[in-house]
């Protein structure tokens, strides 16, 4: 399996330090609005990653953090009066929903930047004591020059450098030993969120989080590190520079970005207010399809947003899904049952799907051409499956497309859709069999609810219900 590695600009094949096992970090959002579909490349780049090396057998533990204590996040808590965990809470809670709704499943961790805060400072104060830190006025910044290796990541040279990206706002700025180094720690303003340590009530720097956050839940060497390009220079840079000199040992093995994702060739982004939010795409299109629409391009490959772009992946979804759908009726209406000589020998031809599905996605997660064996999947469906078909024959086709599906994260087969009517009848008959005290049949109904995933409370005003 081969990924590019930004560190060494190539293509590398890939080894784990643990044989059979997995462990990545992914640099997650912060949480101060609901996530833009930018936001969701990575998301969907890394989940399918993930799902990938799975089907390949991995162990995977998989981290990505929520920062979750930010100017921004502030900014917003002001704007609106109500404290900035409340304002963290409430987009973490939404990012959530979004990712179940894009079916990208859920860390093994999550960590939240405010529940680290410990970690950070012990970093912070291990660094001072190595010498690769100081702290002046009560903020503590990393000695940048200090770490000979400063740059690797990103290929710059320290000569060239000027602080640049995303510049941590801070008082005193100028009170820095070099304009390279950055911020560890800094103290609070006037009614922001703060903490307490050795120098000052303040918060951590934002490069501080995620080096604490991978050492805490995957160690102090990883294997796969990932995020968006933007997060290259500095945070990557910066990561690298307070892990390796406090550990002593390699951060990551691997590190994988995601390109943008553009409009009109240009990154979508807040800041430049070109942005849709994956909850407006929701309201027009099923989240598979941005997906789908996502993934159909090689992730190190920019991407440009266009409605016309998604109209096609929406047809291309409908197409895969109209495939699904028939064979689920040509296997419950197939006339024969068990494979003939001839199906068994076509059957045989279903491997080289796989093989050419995870020859792509080997060639460092080439998600585009994976697809492109799905569609010819589809199309040996549509020809080589008809009403003539056992039953055998055509469930093996179905599987194939469902199992191919599956690592990509997509969803296939359309779940009937549950109406509000029905679930609120079915309630109604609950209750009724609970009066007439037929608790058999009232249990046997919220299991059945249960199924369609529909969770009952039941509440002092009366029965609310739930999807799951
Ligand atoms: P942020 O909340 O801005 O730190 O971004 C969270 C993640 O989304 C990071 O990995 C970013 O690199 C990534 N990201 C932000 N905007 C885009 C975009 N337009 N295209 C692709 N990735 C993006
Ligand atoms: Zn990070």
């Amino acid at each position: 399996m081969l990924f590019y590695n930004t560190l060494n600009k190539k293509k590398e094949e890939f080894v784990p330090i643990i044989p059979g096992k997995v462990s990545i970090y992914v640099c997650g959002p912060t949480v101060y609005d609901f996530i833009h579909i930018g936001n969701a490349r990575p998301m969907l780049v890394f989940d399918t990653l993930r799902r990938y090396l799975e089907h390949r057998g991995y162990e995977v533990n998989y981290v990505s953090n929520f920062t979750d204590v930010d100017d921004k996040i502030i900014k917003k808590s002001i704007e609106e009066d109500i404290p900035a965990q409340e304002v963290a809470e409430r987009y973490i809670k939404e990012c959530k929903q979004d990712m179940e709704h894009m079916n990208v499943r859920p860390a093994t961790t999550h960590p939240r930047a405010t529940q680290e805060i410990d970690g950070m400072i012990a970093v912070s104060s291990d660094l001072i004591a190595k010498d690769f830190a100081y702290e002046k006025n009560g903020t503590v910044y990393f000695r940048t020059r200090k770490f000979r290796e400063y740059g690797k990541l990103s290929h710059k040279n320290l000569d060239d450098l000027r602080s640049g990206g995303r510049s941590l706002l801070v008082t005193g700025e100028d009170e820095k030993e070099d304009p390279l180094d950055f911020v560890l720690w800094k103290p609070k303003k006037e009614g922001e969120p703060y903490w307490e340590s050795p120098w000052s009530d303040g918060r951590p720097g934002w490069h501080i989080e995620c080096s604490v956050m991978a050492k805490r839940y995957l160690g102090d060497t990883i294997d796969i590190h990932a995020g968006g390009e933007d997060l290259v220079f500095p945070h990557h840079e910066n990561e690298i520079a307070q892990s390796e000199c406090s550990n002593g040992v390699p951060f990551a093995h691997y590190w994988l970005h995601n390109a943008f994702l553009n409009i009109d060739n240009r990154k979508m982004s807040k800041s430049l207010g070109n942005f849709f939010t994956v909850r407006e795409i929701e309201q027009h299109y099923d989240l598979q399809v941005l997906r789908l629409f996502m993934l159909s391009a090689h992730y190190r490959s920019p991407l440009n947003f266009s409605h016309e772009l998604m109209e096609s992946a929406k047809s291309s979804y409908e197409r895969i899904c109209n495939a699904v759908d028939n064979l689920s009726f040509l296997i419950e209406n197939a006339k024969t049952e068990g494979m003939s000589e001839a199906e068994k020998e076509k059957a045989k031809e279903l491997e080289g799907f796989t093989q050419k599905f995870d020859a792509a996605m080997d060639d460092d997660i080439n998600t585009a051409d994976a697809f492109a064996s799905v569609f010819d999947l589809v199309r040996f469906a549509n020809s080589e499956v008809n009403g003539d078909s056992s039953k055998e024959f055509a469930q093996a086709v179905k599987d194939e497309i469902l199992l191919l599906g599956d690592i990509l994260g997509m969803i296939f087969e359309k779940k009937a859709e549950v109406l509000d009517s029905d679930i609120e009848a079915l309630i109604e008959e609950r209750q009724a069999a609970r009066k007439a005290k037929n608790f058999a049949r009232a249990d046997e109904i919220r299991d059945q609810l249960a199924g369609m995933g529909i969770t009952l409370l039941d509440t002092r005003e009366g029965v609310k219900w739930k999807r799951a």
